[in-house]
């Protein structure tokens, strides 16, 4: 995801003329974290109920627990603004810590499964599920999209360990020329940023960590394919399958698929809900959607 830097500039230097607007806008963005999971996990729910349960009763508890899941996710990509306001990248990972346990939740529910049985987080191209369910367990998997922008990041630019260390995603730096006038790129559960700090570092940083969030929180959709993966798993034809599930997480970047149906602009720019979200909770402020 791109920001474009009249955008950002203008979203800092003409904020809301109200605290109301911000708390309006603050209170939208909740509710729609919290719809969010409810959605994922209620259909979820209903897709994978296998105890005979009434499509009612599934959807209903899918609900329940996606909701709370999804204010956990709300919290999480809250906390990205302590990055910007504290100017301490470290902040990246509770803010993380908080959203990937809000997701657990959701899918966990969408899966039918214990609630609090697991936990899923990514560092870096590795998604780890640590599970508790019958015993304690870690299972690493490879996200293939994720290896492929951290070769290309590799290959294109210089990792800067420092700074991934620091944030818990991994940061590139990007010249001038690669950024093509962007202030800063992320996607992949990748974060390009200059190479020289700017006075708009840790905001800029705070609001593509957001965009990371996002690409994660959407892959909780993938639940729903969840009754195929299961025949695919029982299938003797398909032992392909079995095996490279063992090892792979696919993190099919299914965010970007809304964005093909958002009408925005340079001078509208904050009409793609994505970005509106990223640089709400990266400066705390009432984002316009046109300038
Ligand atoms: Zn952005």
């Amino acid at each position: 995801m791109r920001i474009f830097f009249l955008a950002f500039l203008t979203s800092l230097l003409m904020p809301g003329r109200s605290n109301g607007q911000k708390n309006a806008q603050e209170a939208r963005l909740a509710i729609y974290n919290i719809s969010f999971g409810a959605i994922v996990s209620g259909v979820g729910s209903v897709l994978t109920e296998q105890h005979g349960e009434s499509v009612t009763k599934a959807f209903l508890k899918g609900i329940k627990w996606g909701a709370l899941g999804g204010g956990f996710v709300y919290l999480g990509k809250k906390t990205s603004y302590q990055i910007n306001s504290k100017k301490q990248m470290l902040y990246g990972w509770p803010s993380k810590f908080v959203h990937d346990f809000g997701i657990s939740i959701v899918e966990n529910a969408a899966k039918n499964q214990e609630i609090f049985g697991s936990f899923r987080t990514n560092v870096g191209f590795i998604k780890i599920d640590i599970s508790t369910q019958k015993h304690f367990s870690i299972h690493p998997k490879v996200m293939p999209f994720a290896l492929g922008s951290f070769i290309y990041g590799s290959i294109k630019s210089k990792l800067d360990l420092n700074k991934t260390i620091l944030i818990g995603t991994p940061v590139f730096k990007a010249n001038k020329v690669f950024l093509q006038g962007d202030l800063g790129l992320a996607g992949y559960n990748t974060i390009y940023m200059p190479d020289t700090l700017s006075y708009f570092f840790y905001s800029v940083i705070a609001h593509e960590h957001v965009h990371i969030l996002q690409e994660s929180q959407y892959f909780s959709i993938l639940t729903w394919l969840r009754p195929l993966h299961n025949k695919l798993n029982e299938s003797k034809k398909f032992t392909i399958y079995k095996k490279l599930e063992k090892y792979f997480y696919l993190d099919i970047p299914i965010y970007r698929i809304p964005q093909i149906f958002m009408n925005y602009s340079s001078n509208c720019f904050y009409r793609n809900y994505f970005e509106l979200e990223a640089q709400h909770f990266a400066s705390n402020s009432y984002i316009r959607k046109c300038y």
